[in-house]
């Protein structure tokens, strides 16, 4: 007999991963309709403070939900207001006042609902009050539910560089409840999809033939299509920050695109492109630098430039932005260092590598070349 799988039996779609870092191992819970299970939080709280940390667009649509799971618990809440821009010291420090203005003490428990902004400024804030508390990681952006939730990353941005103060602390748990994507514009969802062609590119053919097959169904939020490139992008993830939490060695094989990104970014100002609009176009300047290399062939290079635009993000740098530029800005970035671009390249759709290898010419034409 077939076992009947309706998409409406939540139960069956719900998903558990586990990332094994020893003493800080977490499950990360993905899935429909999790903020509404009243259980799922409660194992993860360990004495009574709980500090839900929020911003002005997210807790509108998701915080009542998220505290029917807190019965009996003392909540606090904290809304930051929205947007990168406020990543920074100001906010993050205003996370302190209202725990202090509340006597939490080392024992409470913070709860970042949000994008990545949200969890790597409370995650940060968890990080330093008294020394180090729990957090949890209720992620409501695909970037943040294949990305930034996983892996223990927190920080704030400097006035001279993004993330540029932070630390390693990993959450206690990560819920990723898929409905909330449900409210995300389509230009966030498409910024997420960057990032999970990425972990394809990477380290996972398969996943990116998978990708390449489930397109269209993840363009119009398809929740079982959607549901699966979650789970598929934090296994990869988990099993990168096993292996490397602290970005020793193969940890910064996530950042294909990075370089590239980071200098669009800058050179536009920030704001202006997504970060994932930005690593969709420096991971096709990576392909293609690969290529000029001879280590990866035409047609591949071909297919992630589809794939990406499929998901209707941009496959080459904005007008205006050249290849001189574009190099003087990758050079200030952190990534970068002593002199040689340090960067992460091809050697076939799914296979990446570090090199420093490549000179400042063969990184213009490269990015010149993804101009047509
Ligand atoms: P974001 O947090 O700014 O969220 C994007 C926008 O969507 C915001 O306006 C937000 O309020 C809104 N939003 C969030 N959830 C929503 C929902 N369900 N419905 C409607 N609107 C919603 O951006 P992001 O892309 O989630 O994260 C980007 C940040 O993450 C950057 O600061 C980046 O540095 C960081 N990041 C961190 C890591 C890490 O490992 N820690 C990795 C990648 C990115
Ligand atoms: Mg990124």
């Amino acid at each position: 007999t077939m076992l009947q799988t309706s998409p409406y039996s939540t139960s069956l779609m719900n998903k558990r991963l586990d990332i094994n870092l020893g003493a800080r191992s977490y499950p990360i819970f993905i899935g429909p309709g999790l903020l509404r299970e009243p259980d799922l939080l409660r194992p993860w709280i360990g004495a009574q403070q709980v500090m839900v940390v929020s911003n002005t667009t997210v807790a509108p649509l998701y915080l009542e939900s998220l505290r029917a799971g807190l019965t009996g618990l003392q909540v606090a809440e904290c809304i930051l207001p929205d947007g990168e821009i406020y990543k920074g010291l100001n906010t993050w420090h205003g996370i302190f006042d209202a725990l202090l203005a509340r006597r939490f003490a080392r024992d409470c428990t913070l709860i970042a609902l949000g994008g990545g902004v949200v969890g790597d400024i409370t995650g940060f804030a968890a990080a330093c009050y008294q020394r180090g508390v729990s957090f949890i990681q209720v992620p409501t952006t695909l970037l943040a539910q294949v990305d930034s939730s996983v892996g223990g990353k927190t920080g704030i941005n400097h006035p001279a560089g993004k993330n540029m103060i932070g630390a390693f602390h990993q959450p206690v748990a990560v819920i990723a409840d898929t409905d909330t994507l449900s409210t995300l514009p389509a230009r966030e969802l498409a910024a997420g999809l960057a990032e999970v062609v990425k972990y394809g590119l990477i380290r996972d053919p398969a996943f990116f033939d998978w990708l390449e097959a489930r397109a269209d169904a993840l363009c119009n939020r398809d929740a079982v299509a959607l549901i699966e490139a979650i789970e598929r992008s934090c296994q990869n993830k988990a099993e990168v920050v096993e292996a490397d939490e602290r970005e020793l060695g193969q940890r910064a094989l996530l950042n294909l695109g990075h370089t590239f990104g980071h200098a669009i970014e800058a050179g536009l100002g920030y704001g202006d492109w997504l970060h994932g609009e930005a690593v969709a176009a420096g991971m096709v300047m990576a392909a293609e630098l690969s290529r000029q290399l001879g280590w990866l062939d035409a047609a591949a290079v071909s297919r992630i430039r589809r794939l990406l635009t499929r998901f209707g993000l941009p496959v080459a740098p904005p007008p205006g932005l050249g290849g001189e530029r574009m190099l003087e800005l990758m050079a200030v970035d952190k990534k970068v260092r002593a002199g040689a671009p340090r960067l992460v390249l091809l050697q076939g759709i799914g296979s990446a590598l570090v090199t420093r290898d490549v000179t400042a010419e063969q990184i213009m034409a490269s990015i010149d070349a993804t101009r047509d």
